[in-house]
């Protein structure tokens, strides 16, 4: 850590990314860590492969982020990524080392593949904003009101509101301390869980319609087409926000929970959810995906029905 404060500490122009389909832990830890840098007076970009979802749009910062598209090659000195498992995820045009001499990797993904010249992953972590905490405390930034908004953003959303597995002392110490700085937990969650699309909520409904079960594999999953997007009125976004897939891993018996969903043409998203017998990282990343023990994901090339025989496979071989 103290080698990330260094490179950070020693570079001008700093280039930061979130990664695909963004949530609140890639959100809330690049732009805590951007904040405070730009606090030193480094100069920071921070780009975007997917736009920021409406859910998060309150944050401090989000206005400052930029498309891929608009970002210029070799115009930096670092490229700094938090919560990105793999070089792929940050939607970069380019290879990364077109930007920038030297890569920072840090993030909680056991399935990180280790890119870049200085890596830091820690699967212990909850989420990758305990590792932006970190990396402030070690650059001397206070963590003021907007930085405390951007950390407990992504330690709640990545612990479920501190209900998964993932959750430690560590996670509701760095919580308290962060409410300390002046934060309402109730307002918070409000502007992040309450503030969603009618076109979501419909989209959930016909995402319990389409429920399939498999007690012989204590599998449970969803499968939406690009129809029911449309009888919805709902996007991609829309889907992320409403967190579908953890419907199916409430019933009981089941132990993975699966929602696969088309995701443009010839591309299916598959999200998966255990309860903590399947490592479903292991699983996602035998196709190509990754994430944690619990919760992983990953893009599955083809139609529907060719990404639902991918998932049956992928159970059947335990
Ligand atoms: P979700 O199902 O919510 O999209 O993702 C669950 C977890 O798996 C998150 O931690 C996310 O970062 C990870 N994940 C989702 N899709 C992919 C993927 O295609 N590749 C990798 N490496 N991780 C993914
Ligand atoms: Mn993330």
């Amino acid at each position: 850590m103290k080698e990330i404060a260094n490179a950070l500490r020693s570079s001008r122009r700093i280039l930061m990314s979130l990664h695909r389909q963004p949530d609140g832990d890639s959100i809330g830890s690049t732009l805590a860590v951007a904040l405070g840098l730009r606090r030193l007076g480094c100069q920071v970009t921070v780009a975007t492969p997917d736009p920021v979802p409406h859910a998060y749009d309150f944050l401090p910062g989000v206005e400052t982020i930029v498309p891929w598209r608009d970002v210029a090659a070799a115009q930096y000195d670092l490229v700094a990524l938090y919560d990105c498992a793999d070089e792929r995820r940050t939607g970069a045009p380019l290879d990364l080392r077109e930007y920038a001499p030297k890569i920072l990797n840090v993030d909680h993904h056991a399935t990180n593949s280790r890119f870049g010249d200085i890596v830091f992953v820690d699967p212990l972590a909850a989420a990758s904003a305990e590792l932006a905490h970190r990396t402030l405390e070690l650059l001397g930034v206070t963590v003021d009101r907007d930085i405390a908004l951007l950390l407990y953003v992504g330690l709640e959303t990545d612990t479920g509101g501190f209900r998964y597995a993932s959750t430690t002392p560590e996670s509701h110490r760095l919580a308290a301390r962060l409410l300390d700085a002046g934060l309402d937990p109730g307002e918070v969650s409000e502007l992040v869980y309450e503030r969603q699309s009618v076109g979501g909520l419909r989209l959930l409904g016909l995402a319990l319609e389409s429920l399939r079960l498999r007690p012989d594999l204590s599998l449970a999953y969803f499968v939406l087409g690009d129809e029911d997007f449309t009888q919805a009125g709902a996007t991609a976004q829309d889907a992320e926000t409403i967190g579908i897939v953890d419907y199916a891993r409430r019933l009981e018996g089941v132990e993975v929970a699966a929602l696969l969903r088309s995701d443009g043409p010839g591309e299916v998203k598959l999200s998966l959810r255990s309860k903590g017998q399947v490592n479903v990282a292991e699983l996602a990343a035998r196709i190509g995906g990754g994430g944690h023990e619990r919760a992983a994901g990953a893009t599955i090339m083809g139609d529907l029905a060719q990404a639902e025989e991918v998932l049956l496979q992928l159970f059947t071989g335990l």
